[in-house]
């Protein structure tokens, strides 16, 4: 065997490298971000279209305008870390876990909704220099310019309705132009996709009430979402719905078969209907991590054990997650990392086309993957594009610009006279 002469210089290079490996973990994406990548975010209007940090504005002492560290607190987004990763803003969560379905549940789920809707709003009234309230396409682009954050107002899950539909209408009023209809569990207007493989249906897609909601939704230019629905319930929105849909924070089954993420033919419907698909980055739906129903119980015992995940002090959460790696190691879970993350987005974006993509990484709600901890690495997520070959106006419309569309589409299909009646 011959050795190529520059042998030398590749073991060296390989050596290289692997002093470098020590420091760099494999998988972590971009360590460098050009000019040229912080040009194009800088242009682009950046929205992410799933934030689940309103959950944490009544977390004693917590605020959104203090820097703080997702080591520390367990936190992926707040003002001086939005500003360093260049995100404009995007659609911040009315979220409610899905409880009992009577009439107290119901009722429990109505007050959880509206006192989360009002946190939302203070949290813009009280930081009336840094974010403003966003309603309509051009809102995104014209508090960039005015350098604050724009609040656009999405709902997780239709629970909090489930006792009066017609309160819709009142969020309307209030900033709502998102809504989801179920999470990870049935309820009474669609079936959930469930947490892995995908559950038996119980209303065989939507229910009546759930087809009434998609309805009012349209007429209101609501943005109807599927994540966390069944397939099915994708199938009936897409038929049903007037307008384009949204997946707020999906992955790809053909990359990785989990229930909570969505088949090739069906992003290619969603595109041909002009709907758009923002691509999540919570660990367990990106790969395999290896996590049985035992792991997941022991995992919510030790949370249990410090009254819940989102209660913990800073300290309590270091030995949380030191439980948790003990865990980890036990049970030979793998964590998913940012070529997970990419892997999942090229993919859609290869099958959609850019224009029908974008970014709903989940954070604060269990989003993020080594190397994508919070949103200061959301320039990594830029580089990458553009080093997978994708130009400045493909990438601007994956960072925000197809959403920016999108909400446009949605209320020029709205029914003029329910939206005055629903602001008066
Ligand atoms: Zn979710």
């Amino acid at each position: 065997m011959k050795f190529h002469p520059t042998f030398k210089t590749g073991a060296m290079a390989t050596a290289l490298l692997l002093a470098f490996a020590t420091t760099v973990q494999a998988g972590t994406g971009p360590t460098t971000i050009s000019e040229r990548a912080r040009a194009i975010q800088a242009k682009a209007i950046n929205l992410d279209t799933h934030l689940d940090t309103p959950a944490l504005f009544s977390r004693p002492g917590w605020k959104i305008s203090d820097r703080h560290s997702f080591e520390q607190d367990g936190s992926q987004i707040d003002y001086p870390r939005m500003v360093e990763g260049g995100l404009d803003g995007g659609f911040w969560v009315v979220f409610t876990s899905q409880g009992e379905r009577d009439a107290q549940g119901d009722l429990k789920a109505r007050d959880a909704g509206l006192k989360r809707l009002s946190e939302i709003r203070e949290m813009v009234a009280a930081n009336a220099d840094k974010f403003e309230l966003a309603t309509t396409a051009d809102d995104a682009a014209r508090i960039k310019a005015a350098g604050k954050k724009s609040v656009y107002i999405s709902m997780e899950n239709a629970y909090p309705l489930e006792h009066d539909p017609s309160l819709l209408s009142f969020y309307y009023k209030q900033g709502l132009r998102m809504i989801s209809l179920a999470h990870i569990s049935h309820n009474d207007f669609a079936d959930s996709a469930g947490m892995g493989v995908a559950p038996e249906g119980e209303h065989g897609g939507l229910s009546d009430k759930g087809k009434a909601m998609i309805a009012e939704a349209n007429r209101l230019g609501i943005i109807l979402d599927q994540s966390h629905a069944s397939n099915t319930v994708f199938d009936q929105m897409l038929a049903l719905s007037k307008a384009p849909i949204i997946l707020s924070h999906s992955g790809a089954y053909d990359v990785f078969a989990h229930s909570r993420n969505i088949d090739d033919a069906r992003i290619r419907a969603l595109a041909s209907k002009g709907g758009v698909i923002q691509v999540n980055s919570l660990g367990g739906y990106l790969i395999d991590t290896g996590a049985t129903p035992e792991y997941r119980e022991e995992m919510r015992k030790v949370y249990a054990a410090f009254g819940g995940q989102r209660r913990l002090s800073d300290a309590e959460r270091a030995q949380a997650k030191a439980k948790i790696a003990e865990l980890d190691r036990k049970h030979g879970i793998r964590t998913a990392d940012f070529d997970d993350y990419m892997r999942h987005l090229l993919h859609i974006i290869e099958v959609a086309g850019w224009e029908h993509v974008g970014l709903g990484a989940d954070w604060d709600g269990g989003g993020g993957v080594e190397g994508y901890e919070d949103i200061t690495a959301l320039p990594k997520v830029v580089q990458a594009l553009l080093d997978a070959g994708y130009d400045e106006r493909q990438i601007g419309g994956i960072l925000g610009g197809n959403t920016v569309r999108l909400i446009r589409e949605v209320q020029a299909l709205a029914d003029p006279e329910a939206v005055k009646a629903a602001l008066e």
